[in-house]
């Protein structure tokens, strides 16, 4: 046997990293997770938090004033902050998520203007691909954007956008050429500000979980912004937002391990707790069962989604399967597991007065978004018969 043998192990960094955030996580972020919820407000708390301590948006390259740090500690920032709030852990997931089609296809001169700001915490980030009519198809999407003189101009709305109006800087998707003879390569992507001319946001949703992210629409009237603050080569735009998914799957596949984790933890020390018909509801065999399956479910999904990270991270080509995979797996473990959580606190866990009813109302959504989980078996299935 030999004990340094390091595969299927986690570096020592990346355990350093989980015991950090997991206290930072524990102390500032977990006791204002109901209250958060409960009053659907954003959490102030976590977000100071995270950004004194540096977790805010530890992805950003060195190069912008980041730290570097790679997609399976991005992972393990999101998990944690999830396990025990997880509309908090979208302030580090959609950090990520709105700022990767700059790190992946911006100029030299778009990173500079957006990453630093995200590293230091004084921004936040969000990725508006969605309209009301162009969900899953995101091809069919209608906003505009048209060349005019030495600016763009972008008129539409986009929907569902995480974390808009908390964010400074929005990565948009718009049509720059309604004539394309395939409408995905008439997409091109933008960088605009809260405070350009014509960018606006609307009211919150009224949502089933992660209430303390808003989710808005955000409208375009008109609305200007320099030339050069498209992504990319125009036509490139819809590659690279799903190129984007490619690395951020892992991070809602990551959120959803790290709900599940906190629901499970939970279901731990309330069936030690709980008594009935003279012992602890845990010396059941068929609540011992139930807390197995969770755990073994929950160890299944954070591997592949330390798998699909690493992956992403090395610029693996034809990740599409194992990232989509990842989320998928993750959200549908998440959703099932929060659910046994609930049952395991009988009529307790039905009620507001602990939090797994909580848990199992913000581990649906990672079943939704960034695809449904629907459209990830599409994008599975697609690899799969392509050969
Ligand atoms: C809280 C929240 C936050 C979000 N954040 C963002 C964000 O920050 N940025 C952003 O751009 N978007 C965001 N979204 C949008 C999200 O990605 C979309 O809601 C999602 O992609 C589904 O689109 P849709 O809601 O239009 O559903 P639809 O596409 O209308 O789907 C309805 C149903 O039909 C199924 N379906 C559709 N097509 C197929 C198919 N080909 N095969 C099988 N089944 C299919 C779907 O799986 C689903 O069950 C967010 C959504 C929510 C609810």
């Amino acid at each position: 046997m030999n004990p340094d043998f390091g595969t299927y192990q986690l570096a020592e960094e990346h355990e350093e990293l989980r015991q950090a955030i997991r206290a930072l996580a524990d102390k500032e972020i977990a006791p204002h997770a109901a209250e958060v919820d409960d009053q659907e407000r954003f959490p102030t708390e976590a977000r100071d938090a995270l950004v004194k301590s540096g977790f805010a948006a530890v992805h950003v390259p060195e190069a912008y004033e980041g730290q570097g740090a790679d997609s399976i500690a991005a992972c393990i920032v999101i998990e944690e902050v999830a396990r025990v709030c997880a509309s908090s852990s979208l302030i580090p997931a959609v950090n990520k998520l709105g700022t990767m089609p700059i790190i992946l296809s911006g100029s030299e001169e778009l990173k500079r203007l957006v990453l630093p700001s995200i590293a230091s915490g004084e921004a936040m980030a969000s990725y508006a691909l969605s309209e009301r009519e162009a969900g899953s198809d995101t091809a069919s999407m209608r906003t505009r954007a048209r060349l005019d003189g030495g600016n763009w101009v972008l008129n539409g709305t986009k929907c569902w956008i995480t974390n808009a109006g908390e964010s400074a800087w929005y990565t948009v998707m718009a049509v720059t050429d309604p004539n394309a003879a395939k409408p995905s390569n008439g997409i091109s992507a933008f960088v605009v500000h809260k405070d350009d001319p014509g960018f606006s946001v609307g009211p919150k949703e009224r949502k089933l979980g992660i209430k303390g992210s808003p989710t808005r629409e955000i409208y375009f009237e008109d609305c200007t912004i320099p030339e050069d603050r498209i992504i990319g080569e125009p036509g490139t735009g819809l590659k690279t937002a799903l190129k984007t998914l490619d690395h951020t799957r892992p991070t809602i596949g990551a959120q959803a391990v790290g709900i599940a984790q906190g629901a499970l933890e939970a279901a731990i020390a309330y069936v030690k707790d709980r008594k009935q018909f003279g012992k602890a509801i845990a010396e059941f065999q068929g609540v011992q069962f139930m807390l197995a399956d969770m755990a073994m479910k929950i160890e299944a999904a954070r591997q592949m989604v330390y798998v699909a990270a690493a992956k992403a991270e090395r610029g693996e080509p034809n990740i599409g399967f194992i990232t989509a995979a990842a989320k998928c797996y993750a959200s549908d473990v998440a959703m099932q597991v929060t659910t046994d959580a609930v049952q395991l606190f009988g009529g307790a866990g039905y009620t507001r007065d602990f939090p797994v009813e909580r848990m199992m109302r913000d581990a649906k959504i990672t079943q939704i978004y960034e695809g449904t989980n629907q459209i990830q078996r599409v994008v599975m299935s697609r690899a799969l018969l392509r050969g």
